[in-house]
């Protein structure tokens, strides 16, 4: 299997990055990762210099043969696996909470088991999900901690091992990079951080053509989703809950009217971050309703 060590990382998405690794279509490819403080962070506050290298760096780009723009990328998450702690930050500068919190608290917890211990009371499930991961934009250059229609930073807690991803093609081998794990994070990633750590993702690269995917959509414990950002979750609201509306209007029968009024019912929205400088929004759907028109995503 092709391993791409965390030495090849990066702190933006671009068309302009040079592929550290190449692979076919339907490969299996293990990504190596840091944490998003770079590996700089220590569990007793101190950082080693210079602070953050890289701002949330990602491992890669895989550049995927065949891939062309206007395909979609998919995206196994086959396996992930973490390292045995993780790291916290408070942040006084950005987030829900920056003017009550009183200095930058760290924390290191033990990630070894099935549960962190986060008090002597409360135990938290660990459920590791990806934080930045997507494909090269067709002409910006987006930093690695803003998310967008490439993918990148969003932060979406559903983005965990067995979901399948879709991302656009937006150059010649699509260029996937990925990183910043989170063995958990809630909705929203109010305090600006989840539980960050680094680890090793195996993923299975496939490239899809003539498929209408919302991207960046996400089939995840029998829900699909399509994952947008834009500067406020109201237009993220309406951009990701219309990506869902075009894409049930291609893929049923059903009129506009119909999709609108069946989002309306059932239409799962939830808020990703508030954090980044782009702000992200999922719209889900249970896949019984893709069952019922025996539409099947590639
Ligand atoms: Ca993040
Ligand atoms: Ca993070």
């Amino acid at each position: 299997m092709l391993r791409i060590s965390k030495e090849f990382v990066t702190d933006n998405c671009s068309p302009k990055n040079p592929p550290v690794a190449c692979c076919q279509s339907g490969d299996t490819v293990m990504f190596e990762t840091r944490d998003c403080y770079d590996d700089r962070l220590q569990g007793d506050g101190t950082v080693i210099e210079p602070e953050k290298a890289l701002e949330n760096p990602a491992t890669g780009p895989l550049y995927v043969e065949g891939a062309q723009p206007g395909d979609v990328l998919k995206v196994h998450i086959d396996k992930i696996t973490i390292n045995p702690t993780g790291l916290m930050r408070c942040s006084t500068s950005a987030g829900a909470f920056n003017d009550l919190v009183e200095y930058r608290k760290v924390r290191q917890f033990d990630t070894t088991g099935e549960y962190i211990q986060f008090t002597d009371k409360l135990k938290l499930k660990i459920d590791t999900m990806i934080g930045v991961i997507g494909t090269a934009p067709d002409t910006d250059t987006v930093m690695t901690h803003t998310p967008g229609s490439h993918g990148g930073n969003m932060d979406c807690n559903k983005i965990v091992e067995g979901s399948t991803l879709y991302l656009p093609v937006n150059v010649p081998g699509a260029l996937l990079s990925m990183g910043d794990l989170h063995a958990l994070m809630g909705d929203g990633e109010v305090m600006i951080c989840g539980l960050e750590t680094g680890g090793e993702v195996t993923v299975t690269v496939e490239v899809v053509k003539g498929f209408p995917m919302p991207t960046p959509a996400l089939a995840c414990r029998g829900k699909f989703y399509s994952i947008q950002s834009a500067n406020t979750l109201d237009q993220a609201s309406r951009k990701a809950s219309r990506a869902m509306l075009k894409f049930l209007q291609q893929v049923t029968p059903m009129d506009v009217h119909d999709c609108a009024m069946l989002l309306s019912l059932v239409g799962d929205l939830s808020v990703c971050q508030i954090v980044d400088p782009q702000l992200t929004v999922r719209m889900g759907i249970d896949q019984s309703i893709l069952d019922a028109y025996e539409v099947k995503l590639p």
